[in-house]
């Protein structure tokens, strides 16, 4: 199939044909003809999938077919649509996409998040914008201080809805839609359907056509799963080793805390490795140079908090290493699917010591996969060391209001195994050599 059957305008049709694509992808080849009838959408599919093209392409078009009613009356231009994206990252990137799709088009688009000054915002939204994307918490810091007005909405995106919900945006977002016009068009994009979602689906989304990209199945597929088992305090020494023998190039790296991302990236770089942390207190001009510096190769391994690294879009990633355990299982088929992107072979590497086993059965249970073992030589775990408590990141915290209403992702009902059994099924745990499970290392 190609683009020039989806229903597009020349003028769309020409920004996806100098961006590069020959092809739509699955999602954009059944989301486009469907956004373009005007008609809501419930799409289960992740980064990775080409989604944002699958909304950002026929919304364009529907805004430059018709123009705003509000428009002809008041000289700004009112916002038309509006994308809320879960973390700044993320909104960046669509807002990137948004820029290059309506090259040809006389659409304006901005983008807002927090921890950026609030003053050039405030005056882009002046002159006027037809496309806004934002995170839910500065959005509403705009709404507060009136400077921005969302009762000419005539599209909304909610990206990665399950995402937000996680991170406790269920309140915002419904605040935002009580500031939405009650007729629009409505699309909805989440990589799982728990409880909270399907609940959210059914106050926001009208006669909606369903649409599901078989993404998760495809990806594990390609994606290598490896345990190490190591000391806790050797897995520093033996990522190091990795990344020098393997000669990995491009290696996302998650810790569970900022302190510990911050502190592995300068042991890194005292191995000789260029590093960079990515977390959320480093401001948004370091976050961005951090991830440009990885993919441009000037940094050879981002170490990433789950947060921070929710919606990077980095293509053909080959090597994600968990140095810890997520608490939550279901971060780790978020993390892992970091890797494997749009065809590519990866491996997810998961550095274990005996503090996390009951992590890694939780993670094992929710895919339904014992990941295969491979011990290393020299780096053999010491049995004579006992299991400690673990050191908890900001979802773990005591006195952490989210934390205290999560329930491990394993006894969390509704939400469903994102990743199914796959190739590798089958107990193939081994140790030292294991070359069976080290393909392209
Ligand atoms: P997304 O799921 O929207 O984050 O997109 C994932 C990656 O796929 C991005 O790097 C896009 O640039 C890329 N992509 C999206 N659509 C296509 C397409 N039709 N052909 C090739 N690459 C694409």
């Amino acid at each position: 199939m190609s683009f020039d059957s989806l229903g597009l305008s020349a003028d769309l049709l020409r920004a996806v044909r100098e961006h590069g694509y020959t092809q739509p992808t699955p999602i954009q080849s059944q989301a486009i003809p469907i956004v373009l009838e005007g008609r809501d959408i419930l799409a289960g599919a992740q980064t990775g999938t080409g989604k944002t093209a699958g909304f950002t392409l026929p919304m364009l078009q529907r805004l430059s077919e018709k123009k705003s009613p509000a428009a002809q009356n008041t000289k700004r231009r009112p916002v038309r649509a509006l994308i809320l994206t879960p973390t700044r990252e993320l909104a960046a990137q669509v807002a990137e996409s948004v820029n290059t799709y309506s090259a040809y088009l006389p659409l304006k688009s901005t983008v807002i998040f927090g921890g950026v000054s609030i003053n050039p915002q405030i005056n882009k939204l002046r002159k006027g914008v037809d496309v806004l994307i934002a995170t839910p918490g500065r959005l509403l810091d705009h709404v507060g201080q009136k400077t921005v007005d969302l009762s000419q909405v005539e599209i909304l995106v909610l990206d990665e809805a399950d995402r937000m919900l996680d991170m406790g945006f269920i309140k915002d977002i419904r605040r935002v839609l009580a500031l939405l016009p009650k007729q629009r068009q409505n699309l909805l994009f989440s990589a799982t359907f728990s409880k909270e979602i399907k609940r959210l689906t059914q106050d926001l989304l009208h006669n909606p056509a369903m649409i599901e990209v078989a993404r998760e199945n495809t990806t594990a597929e390609r994606i290598e799963q490896i345990v190490h088992p190591v000391d806790r305090k050797r897995k520093r020494e033996l990522l190091s080793w990795l990344i020098g023998s393997q000669e990995w190039r491009q290696v996302l790296v998650f810790t569970r805390t900022k302190h510990g991302a911050n502190r592995l990236s300068e042991q890194l770089a005292n191995d000789g490795i260029t590093a960079a942390a990515i977390h959320g207190n480093k401001s948004q001009g370091a976050r961005t140079r951090a991830l440009a510096d990885f993919k441009s190769g000037k940094v050879r391994v981002l170490v990433a908090t789950d947060i921070a690294a929710r919606g990077l879009d980095i293509d053909q990633l080959p090597h994600v290493v968990n140095f810890e355990l997520p608490n939550i299982a279901e971060d780790y088929v978020h993390r892992i699917g970091r890797t494997g992107r749009a065809g590519n072979e990866g491996v997810a590497i998961s550095l274990v010591c005996v503090d996390e086993l009951k992590l890694l059965k939780d993670i094992e249970r929710l895919i339904k996969f014992e990941i295969p073992k491979d011990v290393k030589p020299g780096y053999e775990p010491d049995p004579s060391i006992k299991a400690e408590p673990i050191q908890r990141g900001r979802k773990g915290k005591p006195g952490n209001s989210k934390s205290k209403h999560r329930k491990p992702a394993s006894k969390r009902r509704g939400s469903q195994s994102p990743i199914p059994a796959n190739r590798n099924n089958g107990n193939r745990s081994r140790s030292s050599s294991g070359q069976a499970n080290q393909r392209s290392r």
